[in-house]
């Protein structure tokens, strides 16, 4: 059999004539893109595998710092923030919380800073929800300070541990300094509140707070790594399974369009000026030789990629989505 050329025009008419003949059964739900507006935003929840671990990312939101906070001269900050895309203030700092599951254990990376620093953080409970977890799943959590953005988040509104089964691992070196009655008392009355996160954990957790030495292992997989500078005890995490690794940075950095361009520049509540400034160029120094990606608590979520250097600049680049 020939095929006929099909003119267009007829085939235009046939088409027509054919969709006129259509009639749609009264039943038909017809579509409305109308819709309520939500007016806050999902929880947001990011996973990915890592060799045989899963990698958990969820957001408990964020927090505001003026620019001020910034160690260097305003209108650099000013101009580094404008290039970044950044109002010139307030800085926006999200607030990651990372769950591994290695097949053995769950293991939280930092806990967020619950409603202690206002209402726009504090989800983590809905986001564990979300990842289809409960609190009492939770074998341990490693925080990588005693700062309330990265401990608060470990205690429920009524002081109890929210946690109830978990063991919460501690560098003995923040222990020493947060957990001291003389050090607060010697701190300035404004800086006195920030000791408060250290001691609502250390009572609701008691003795199921086991400090640790910095580089130690603290369960196969996963192990601190010495990022002393931010506080007297910063670690971060190395979390490995076979070849595939990815290094938790805590506040090895705050402010990105800042610190990559210039990681010289300290923020003003870094306990050692100088150790935080070495430490954060030894770390970025060492994921771009060894290819590590980072997992970064203050980088838009889910604050994991590779960084790379571009001249004197670090770039940070997101790593892949994966859908599995
Ligand atoms: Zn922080």
């Amino acid at each position: 059999m020939t095929k006929q050329p099909v003119n267009r025009r007829d085939f235009l008419q046939r088409s027509a004539a054919a969709a006129s003949l259509t009639i749609l059964p009264a039943w038909v739900p017809q579509a409305s893109a109308k819709a309520p507006l939500a007016g806050s935003q999902v929880i947001s929840v990011h996973r990915m595998k890592l060799g045989s671990f899963e990698v958990t990312t969820m957001l408990d939101g964020y927090i505001d710092i003026p620019p001020a906070v910034l160690q260097a001269d305003p209108a650099l900050v000013k101009s580094l923030l404008t290039a970044g895309g950044w109002p010139e203030s307030p800085m926006r700092l999200p607030v990651n919380t990372f769950l591994v599951n290695t097949g053995d254990k769950l293991v939280l990376l930092d806990a967020g800073g619950a409603k202690m620093l206002g209402p726009t953080a504090g989800r983590l409970p809905q986001c564990l929800a979300a990842a289809g977890i409960t609190p009492a799943q939770i074998d341990e959590i490693y925080i990588t300070h005693m700062h309330g953005d990265h401990l608060h988040g470990t205690v429920a509104p009524d002081g109890s541990a929210l946690f109830p089964h978990a063991i919460l691992r501690i560098a003995k070196d923040d222990m020493d300094y947060w957990g001291n009655p003389e050090v607060e008392a010697k701190a300035p009355d404004n800086q006195k509140g920030r000791f408060i996160p250290a001691k609502r954990a250390m009572a609701a957790y008691g003795d199921r707070i086991k400090p640790f030495k910095l580089g130690e292992e603290l369960t196969p997989g996963i192990q601190s790594v010495e990022a002393v500078g931010h506080t007297p005890g910063h670690s971060c995490y190395l979390v490995q399974s076979g070849s595939a690794r990815l290094l938790a940075i805590g506040d090895t950095l705050h402010v990105a369009p800042v610190q990559f361009p210039r990681p010289d520049i300290t923020v003003a509540f870094d306990w050692d000026q100088d150790k935080a400034r070495n430490t954060r160029l030894g770390i970025f120094d060492r994921v771009v030789k060894e290819s590590i990606p980072i997992a970064a608590v203050h980088l838009p979520f889910p604050g994991i990629g590779l960084l790379r250097k571009k001249g004197t600049d670090y770039v940070f680049d997101p790593a892949p989505w994966q859908l599995f």
